[in-house]
C-alpha cells in the first residue's frame, strides 16, 4: 500500500535526501520546506525520477501554517501517515553571548515545529489505524560547546519521541529519533565558516573523530529513517537511533 510522507526542512541535506528515499521506496510525498521554490527542487528531483510529490512552502513554527500545509497534503496526495520531523536551523553562541533571539528560534523550529506538525497529523494517523513519526534528534543532545539551545532542543526531541511512543502506540503509530552525528551538509558547511575554518580542515577534524573513518551523508540518515517509517518497523517504538559512525558524538 503506497503510503503519504511529509518531510519538513526537505529542500536540501538530510531532508532532500530522505524525501528522495522515501519516494524511490514507494511513497507519495510531501516536501516542506520554508520556501516553496526550495521544496520545489526536490520535488522536481523526484518528479524526473518517477515520483509522486507535491512541493509545500510553511514556516514549521507557525500553527496556522502548519495546519494549512497537513491540509493541503491530505486533500492533494491523501491522508500523510508517515512524518519526518527534520526542519532545523542552528544559532550557536557560548552561553554568555546568547541572545534571547537564538534561544528563542532554535526552540521555535525544531520544537515548536515538531509538536506543531505531529499534532496536525495524528489525527489522520488515528483514524488510518496507522502511522509512523521520526524526529531528527542529535548527538549535540549530548552536549555541545556553544550549542546550549540546539542541545537542548535536541534532548527535548527525544523526550518527546518517547511520550508520543507511549501515547500514541495502541493506535498503530511508533514515534522514533534519529541522532546524526557529523553529517557534511549546508548546516555543518555553515558552522565551518563561522568558526574560520577551512571546509576539508573541518571535515578532516571530525573525521580524525569517527570510529568509520569517513564523515556521514544524508544518504546515510535518509536510510535509517526509511527502515524506522517502514512497516516492517511497526515494533520499533520510542528509540533514538545514533547514526554518528560509532557510539559516540
Ligand atoms: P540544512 O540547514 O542543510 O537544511 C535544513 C532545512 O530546514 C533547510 O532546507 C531549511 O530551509 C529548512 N528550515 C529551516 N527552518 C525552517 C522552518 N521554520 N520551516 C520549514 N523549514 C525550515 O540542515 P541539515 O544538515 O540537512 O539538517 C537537517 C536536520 O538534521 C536538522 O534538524 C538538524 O538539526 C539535524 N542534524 C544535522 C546534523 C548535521 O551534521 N548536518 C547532525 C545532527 C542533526
Amino acid at each position: 500500500m503506497s503510503r503519504v510522507a511529509i518531510v519538513t526542512g526537505g529542500g536540501r541535506g538530510i531532508g532532500a535526501a530522505t524525501a528522495k528515499k522515501l519516494a524511490a521506496d514507494g511513497m507519495a510525498v510531501a516536501v516542506v520546506d520554508l520556501d516553496e521554490s526550495t521544496a520545489g527542487e526536490t520535488a522536481d528531483a523526484i518528479k524526473q525520477a518517477g515520483g509522486t510529490v507535491i512541493a509545500v512552502g510553511a514556516d514549521v513554527s507557525d500553527a496556522a501554517q502548519v495546519a494549512a500545509a497537513v491540509e493541503r497534503v491530505a486533500a492533494e496526495l491523501g491522508a500523510p501517515t508517515v512524518l519526518v520531523n527534520n526542519a532545523g536551523v542552528l544559532r550557536d553562541n557560548l552561553l554568555f553571548k546568547m541572545s534571547d533571539d537564538d534561544w528563542e528560534t532554535v526552540m521555535s523550529v525544531h520544537l515548536r515545529g515538531a509538536f506543531l506538525f505531529s499534532r496536525a497529523v495524528q489525527k489522520h494517523m488515528v483514524d488510518a489505524g496507522y502511522g509512523r513519526i521520526v524526529s531528527l534528534s542529535s548527538t549535540s543532545a549530548l552536549g555541545n560547546r556553544g550549542q546550549a539551545n540546539y542541545a537542548t532542543a535536541k534532548a527535548g526531541l527525544q523526550g518527546f519521541t518517547k511520550t508520543l511512543a507511549i501515547e500514541l502506540g495502541r493506535f498503530g503509530i511508533t514515534a522514533n529519533a534519529v541522532a546524526p552525528g557529523f553529517i557534511a551538509t549546508d548546516m555543518t558547511q555553515a558552522t565551518a565558516k563561522r568558526v574560520g575554518v577551512d571546509w576539508d580542515d573541518f571535515v578532516k577534524n571530525a573525521v580524525s573523530q569517527i570510529p568509520v573513518g569517513r564523515a556521514g551523508a544524508p544518504e546515510d540518515v535518509a536510510n535509517t529513517v526509511s527502515f524506522l517509517v517502514s512497516e516492517g518497523a511497526g515494533f520499533v517504538s520510542g528509540q533514538v537511533i545514533y547514526v554518528a559512525g560509532g557510539p559516540r558524538a
